[in-house]
């Protein structure tokens, strides 16, 4: 998926204007007869497709403003992108100023259209976590479908459901794409004899950190940018999120494709495209973490009633430190 170059994709962007151009033409020139009218048109059409793309390339520049060229390579060894312009992309260091005018300036903008911003700015220093929840199969299916050049990878806590084992390779089979499996440093039976058996059920914050904060923070040092699936009807701290946002946690800008998306978007979404989603969702489950730690939720229930039920806690810990952490945690929704 990252053999297409952004250079590649501007060449068929200008083959399908100057295809709909001649269309336009050839049917003015049907309907009507003139050859005068149609070439009229169709130059018109041309022209007026030329300014709207000398804005665009202007607005791309604004939005890379501050950009900072530094030396570096991609941690998956993934090649430097062509830039948009057709040069060969240098890699850069995020700034949080250019970040905060970009999450302005794309207010209003489709998450495809956030998307296709983000592997523009960030091009292989760019990664998506994700944890296979429905918003996170939606993202999936964006980048899939689109062979958008973005590094995905989910946090393999060795305690998944076998139904998102499953999903996970549908979703590399469906859209040919590698999702990298990033693991903690103990394998389950290691931490088993390190710290006792099922220390879910005695330290779950313990075995949280271990099994996925950690592996996390280690992951996103290596990106100056990281997609999550965070919306701004899921809490009242995230009410305030933009298309783009600065991660001043982990210190790289944070890319929000689904910021405006409710969760019937997000379903609209997943049924109108038919992209494989996890089979828990439809038994009870609305937000999927890990086995031990996840329960059937009863009708009337908070979608998250059955994460670590039984027990004070509610979160993974990416919540504790960083605000949008989402998807991370295997959560339908949320981490
Ligand atoms: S969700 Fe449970 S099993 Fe998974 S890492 Fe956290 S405490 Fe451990």
């Amino acid at each position: 998926m990252f053999e297409e170059s952004a250079a590649r994709s501007m060449i068929k962007a200008v083959s399908w204007r100057v295809l709909a151009t001649l269309t336009t033409t050839l049917l003015v020139y049907a309907f009507t007869g003139r050859t005068d009218l149609a070439v009229t048109i169709g130059l018109l059409e041309a022209a007026s497709k030329m300014v709207l793309y000398y804005f665009h390339e202007r607005l791309w520049n604004r939005l890379n403003v501050g950009r900072k060229p530094i030396a570096g390579s991609h941690p998956t060894g993934v090649p430097a992108l062509a830039s948009p312009t057709g040069m060969t992309d240098t890699l850069t260091s995020p700034d949080p100023t250019a970040v905060a005018e970009a999450g302005r300036v794309l207010e209003t903008d489709t998450p495809l259209e956030i998307l296709r911003w983000a592997t523009d700015r960030y091009g292989p220093r760019l990664t998506f976590a994700t944890g296979f929840g429905a918003e996170g199969c939606a993202l999936i299916d964006m980048v899939g479908r689109h062979r958008l050049p973005v590094d995905i990878f989910t946090l393999d806590t060795g305690l998944l459901f076998p139904e998102t084992y499953d999903l996970w390779k549908r979703l590399e089979t469906r859209y040919g794409i590698t999702i990298r499996r990033v693991g903690p440093e103990l394998s389950v039976e290691q931490q088993a004899a390190v710290h006792g058996p099922e220390l879910w059920a005695r330290e779950p914050d313990r075995c949280c950190d271990m099994r996925k904060v950690t592996p996390l923070v280690a992951q996103l040092s290596q990106f100056d940018g990281w997609i999550t699936a965070i919306r701004r009807d899921q809490t009242d701290r995230r009410a305030d999120a933009r298309p783009v946002e600065w991660d001043e946690k982990f210190g790289l800008a944070k890319v929000n494709p689904l910021v405006r998306w409710t969760t019937r978007n997000v379903w609209a979404h997943l049924l109108e495209h038919d992209v494989p989603y996890n089979p828990l969702h439809d038994l009870g489950y609305p937000s999927v973490g890990c086995l031990p730690c996840t329960s059937r939720v009863n009708a009337g229930e908070d979608d998250r009633a059955g994460r670590w039920r039984g027990t004070a806690k509610t979160e993974c810990g990416l919540h504790a430190n960083v605000d949008g952490a989402t998807e991370v945690g295997h959560a339908g929704v949320r981490s």
